[in-house]
């Protein structure tokens, strides 16, 4: 019975490898420029990667749909929710913090972390983030999933798909498209709940009331989900993505992969009992067969092997059910490998070159992030200087000049200022639009987590060295927090023997 098994996947796995071989021929022979693509029909398979494989999804799946309905306080008037990206009041709100469009630094900073962090784990794991996390995995396995229960497993499917339309095809496939489109809606949707009010938008999007960006992104979601995860798929990752492009830079011979160990395979034993000479493999096709990406990966790593280690599984029941050692196909090294197939072996090595190199690229990225974020600070100020007129002489001999003072107040609560500029002699300040004596410090309020824009007019006399501008600093300080700011300006005066 296993045999017949495991001839009857052998027959299956070669129908797509002869359509490959046709194809590969016909583009060597200059036929045509084009292939057709082959598709993949994935057998499911059960075993520890399968499982774990499963609880990664319901946890990135469960943190997707769930976090931005995650609360919290902020105080009154401010957005109650944990994660938010308002592109509608220029903030990102996550937790605690408070980005504003000018600290768009933090943005890179964390992007550039991201980047290095990823290089770490291929250099380490080869590519379990396209096995395991990236988006286009998780949904496609959770679409596959439900091609499953609607349609059957590979064998079913593909008889299915050979055969003509009938009744039950119809509906099974009518139904797994609705069913695909259901979650591809939750999908666009929740992603629309990363950037408005999740509560809100809910109620607004049901009753007819949200923006018509609300409910273009929706579609649009819906749209990009349904068609990359339930008709692109494998293609995503092996022609879309640049990712594959270039891990190969990051893997060497001490990173752990998906590994077929040829040296316990070889040759492969079609048939055969276990203990008869020859190797482990018997030929079966069924890692070929569970395989996502519809590869072989005894052909060794491959552009389109996404390290998701179903092939594993699925050699385990074969060397299981024959009687043979498991894990012929397993996580391994490339140097171990090699070692083993002299009969040794090569201890694992974490801290090599590459490694050192990202790991000290994201510690310091780390820390001059963590650094920057606890330095941030709570105020911050620009001074422009008026264009025209440059400057104006008053009746007692000293000049003035104008400018546009914006002050950012970061904090939930109303903030006073006072601004001065010390190094300009016989300074006066006061604000254009309201009638006040000028003194020698301007007293300034902004609302809560806001933008204060005022006109300053500033008197005093140039140094009188100065000709045509001097320097001049304007000191900012919240009277309640006691923190400081300052920007560097020009106070305009004429030039040697030019009258105003
Ligand atoms: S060869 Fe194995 S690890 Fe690679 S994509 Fe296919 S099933 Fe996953
Ligand atoms: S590696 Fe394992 S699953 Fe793949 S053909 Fe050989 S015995 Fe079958």
């Amino acid at each position: 019975m296993l045999l017949a098994a495991a001839s009857r996947g052998q027959r299956v796995a070669k129908i797509g490898q002869a359509e490959r071989v046709r194809q590969l021929e016909a583009e060597e022979a200059g036929d045509h420029l084009f292939a057709n693509r082959v598709r993949v029909y994935p057998k499911s398979v059960k075993g520890p990667v399968r499982r774990f494989k499963w609880g990664v999804l319901i946890f990135c799946l469960t943190l997707y749909y769930a976090l931005p309905w995650l609360r919290w306080s902020r105080g009154p008037g401010q957005p109650t929710q944990a994660i938010l990206l308002s592109i509608w009041h220029e903030r990102f709100y996550f937790f605690n913090l408070e980005f504003w469009p000018q600290d768009i630094y933090y943005l890179t900073g964390l992007l550039i972390m991201g980047a290095v962090a990823l290089f770490l784990v291929t250099s380490l794991a080869g590519r379990v983030w396209c096995g395991y996390t990236c988006p286009q995995t998780v949904w496609t396995d959770l679409f596959m999933w439900v091609e499953r229960i609607l349609e059957g497993d590979r064998n079913e499917r593909m008889k299915r798909d050979a055969a003509s339309m009938c009744f039950d095809t119809v509906w099974r496939k009518s139904l797994k498209h609705a069913a695909w489109v259901f979650i591809a809606f939750w999908t666009g949707g929740a992603w629309i709940m990363y950037y408005v009010d999740a509560p809100t938008v809910t109620v607004e999007f049901w009753t007819g009331t949200a923006s018509t960006e609300v409910y273009f992104f929706t579609f649009l979601f819906t749209a990009t989900t349904y068609l990359l995860a339930g008709w692109a798929r494998e293609q995503v990752c092996t022609y879309m993505c640049p990712w594959p492009r270039f891990q190969s830079a990051m893997l060497d011979e001490q990173s752990f992969t998906v590994t077929y160990q040829a040296w316990r395979g070889e040759p492969r034993t079609r048939g055969k009992r276990a203990n008869s000479a020859g190797g482990d493999c018997v030929d079966c096709g069924a890692c070929v067969t569970a395989c996502p990406t519809g590869i072989d990966i005894r052909d060794g790593i491959q552009l389109e092997c996404i390290n998701c280690g179903l092939c594993i599984d699925a050699c385990n029941h074969v060397m299981a059910r024959t009687g043979r050692p498991g894990w012929l196909i397993t996580w391994d090294t490339l140097a171990d490998q090699a070692s083993k197939a002299a009969g040794t072996h090569t201890p694992f090595r974490f801290l090599r070159p590459r490694t050192i190199i990202y790991l000290t690229a994201l510690i310091v990225a780390a820390g001059v992030m963590t650094t920057a974020l606890a330095l941030r600070p709570g105020i911050g100020l620009s001074v422009q200087h008026d264009r025209a007129p440059l400057f104006v002489r008053l009746a007692n001999g000293d000049l003035r000049n104008g400018y546009t003072v914006k002050i950012v107040n970061k904090a939930w609560t109303p903030a006073n200022f006072v601004l001065t500029t010390p190094g300009l002699a016989r300074a006066a300040l006061t604000e254009a639009e309201r009638t006040q004596t000028a003194a020698s410090q301007l007293e300034l309020v902004v609302e809560a987590d806001s933008v204060g824009t005022f006109r300053v007019f500033v008197t005093g006399q140039p140094a009188g060295a100065t000709d045509g501008s001097q320097p001049v600093d304007f000191h900012l300080r919240n009277t309640a927090t006691g923190e400081q700011t300052v920007y560097h300006s020009v106070f305009m005066s004429p030039t040697n023997g030019a009258k105003p």
